[in-house]
This record gives structure tokens, sequence and C-alpha cells, in this order.
């Protein structure tokens, strides 16, 4: 038996996010035959359509289901009425990690306009406090070297701390979206698979970006997130080299130094697949995203790290005056990607990651 729990105004946030009429669906379950990554059994998005309709929040924060959806817009593209599903389950997957972010106020604060500066001002007081801390709180002279305005010591220690405790948080929210995996209802005649055998299983698919071929309408999105995650991977392989160098007196690194090169080629790579999402979005080809606040604030925080990134590089070089002053802005960048990770829509690689793992489990295919 179904337990109903209808909450009208949960209902209205995903009209409002997705910009869809949920009452104008009809059931006709079009959606569910053309999604070429919907299981047999149970199949989605129609359930998800009728549980948003009725404000089923119980039915849908913690549906593995509403992650084993790669928004290629298939769906959307065919609804006879209209009603986007495609994006009715997006806006469903950002109030669900919304909800599992702890403290629940980093949620609230990284999905609404209104506290974006309060999102840039923590940033900024807290490294400005840490430099001055380390007593180098001054724009110092002669030629740009970024360790006389903050200690690389202080720059490595503080920020890895501030991320496990930003990281260390929010595993208590994955961990209630994992139990609630596993209280969705699929699944109900038990596991078949252990969490690392299924976690094994799936990072090939996750790896190789394999779900996003079976797209029709919206090809062009396998090769952005290649892009974005190669090039983001790229770039912390070169941030913990950077780290070690540091450690080691070897930093800053030379532009012939392969890291350094890795360090350009992730730039490059993020530029293009960002450039392409931004595009995508722009362009509002037939069937590709709609874009929430949500995606923009993702988007344009790795666009800004990426930038600012390739710009301190050259103000090094160069020994631009206005050098200090941008490497602070990218250090607030930094944060931003780095620190807010798990509460932006940058969390989806571990939601995204950990309802496939459950998803394998089942044997949900
Ligand atoms: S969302 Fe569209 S395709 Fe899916 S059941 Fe409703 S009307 Fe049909
Ligand atoms: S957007 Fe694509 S993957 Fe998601 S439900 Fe629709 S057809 Fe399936």
């Amino acid at each position: 038996m179904i337990e109903l729990a209808p909450d009208i105004s949960f209902k209205k946030q995903i009209e409002k996010i997705s910009g869809s009429s949920l009452s104008t669906c009809m059931q006709c379950g079009t959606c569910s035959v053309v999604c070429n990554l919907s299981p047999d059994v149970k199949p989605f998005p129609r359930k998800e359509m009728i549980y948003a309709g009725w404000g089923m929040k119980n039915k849908l924060l913690g549906n593995p289901d509403l992650w084993l959806c790669h928004q290629c817009g298939d769906c959307s593209t065919r609804c006879p009425r209209g009603v986007n599903p495609g994006e009715v389950l997006a806006a469903t997957r950002e109030l669900s990690y919304r909800s599992y972010a702890t403290p629940g106020f980093f949620g609230k604060m990284l999905s609404r306009p209104v506290l974006l500066p309060m999102a840039l001002i923590i940033p900024v007081i807290v490294i400005a406090a840490i430099i001055f801390l380390a007593g180098t709180l001054e724009i110092p002279d002669g030629p740009v070297n970024y360790s006389r305005f903050f200690p690389h010591s202080w720059l490595n220690a503080s920020f890895t701390l501030l991320t496990l405790l930003s990281y260390s948080f929010a595993t208590i929210g994955f961990r209630r979206f994992w139990n609630d995996l596993q209280n969705s209802g699929l699944g109900e005649t038990s596991r078949k698979r252990g969490f690392f055998t299924s976690f094994w299983k799936v990072k090939n698919d996750i790896l190789a970006h394999n779900r996003f071929t079976k797209c029709e309408s919206n090809r062009g999105r396998q090769l952005a997130h290649f892009l974005v995650f190669y090039g983001f991977v790229l770039l912390l392989i070169v941030t913990l080299y950077a780290i070690y160098a540091a450690i080691t007196e070897r930093y800053p690194l030379e532009l012939d130094n392969p890291f350094k090169i890795l360090g350009n080629l992730s730039s490059l790579m993020l530029f293009s697949g960002i450039g392409i999402m931004i595009y995508m979005r722009i362009a509002k080809k037939e069937g590709s995203e709609k874009s929430s606040y949500s995606d923009w604030l993702f988007l344009v925080a790795l666009l800004l790290l990426t930038f600012s990134g390739v710009v301190v590089e050259a103000a090094r070089f160069l020994n631009w005056s206005a050098a200090y002053y941008l490497y602070f802005f990218h250090l607030v960048c930094v944060w931003f990607v780095i620190i807010y990770l798990p509460h932006t829509k940058f969390g989806h690689v571990i939601y995204r990651t950990l309802a496939m793992t459950f998803a394998f489990s089942i044997n949900r295919k």
C-alpha cells in the first residue's frame, strides 16, 4: 500500500524550478516508453510524474530513479502535453540534494539568489582572516610571489582542513540519502550485491559516461560532461602535486613542468566542456536542459575558477600589479567550487554514484 502524504508546497517548488505544469500530465506513459535508460520494471519517469503531481515528497527525495535519469530530454521532446518530464526530474533532483545538505543551511544558501552575497562573504572573511593570522595581509613589493602574500603552508593546511570539515558534514547527508534509497520501495526483495561490488561495477559506466550515449535528443551532453569531468580530475591531480611541490619547496612550477602543462590542458578541457554546456543552455536546443539558478551558479563558478586560474598564472609570469587581488579572487572561486561542492550541483557526482551503485545492487537495469 502506498502511503499518501501530499505536500502541495513541494509540488509548487518543482513547478517553479522546472517551469512545468504538473497538472497537465495525462499519464499516457509515452515518457517511460521513449526513455532508453528506464528499466522494464517500475519504469521512470511516468511514476515520478504521479508522485510530483501529488506532491509526494517522501516518494521522491530518496528515489534512486531520479538519478538514473541523465536528463537527455528525449521524454520532454516526445511528451504530447509539453510537460517536460526531464525537467521535472531535474528539478526534483535539485530539491533532493538540497534536502540532504548538512548542515541544512548550506543547501538553502546555495540555492537562493538572495543568499549569494552571504555565500561569497563567508570565504572572503575566512580567507582574509587566515592570511591575517599568518601575518602577511599586505601586498608584497617586488616580483610576484604568491607565497609571500599567503604562505603555502598556511594555504595548504587551512584549505585541506576546511575541505575535510565540509565533506565530513556532507557525509552525514550522504548517509541519510543512502538509507532513503534502501527504503525507497525499489529492491524491497532485498539487495543482491554488496556496496563495494556494485560500486566497482558501475564505476566503469560512470568513468566512460556510457549512459549519455543512449540519449537521442541531446548528444552534445556526453562530450561536455566528459570534458568537464576529466578536466576537473586532471586539475585535482595537478593541485595535489602543487601541494607536494610546495611542501618540498619546488613551487612555483615553471611553464615547461609536465604538471604545469597538465594543468593548462585541464583548463582547456574545462573551458571547452563548460563552453558547450553554456551554449546548449543559451541556445535552448530542442530537448536540451532548461536552466535553474543552481545550474548557472555551478557553471559560472566553475568557469570563473578556471578563468581566474589562467589569469593568476599569467599575472605571476608577467608581474602584473593586480596579481595579488586576482589571486585572492581565485581562492574565493576555489572555495566556492571545492569546499561547497557537496551542496551545489557538483554534488551530482556523489548522489548519482550512490544511486547507480544502489540500482546495481538490486539488479535494477
Ligand atoms: S509527462 Fe507527458 S509523456 Fe509522460 S505521462 Fe505525462 S503526459 Fe504522458
Ligand atoms: S530525460 Fe532522458 S533519461 Fe531522463 S527520464 Fe527523460 S528520457 Fe529518460
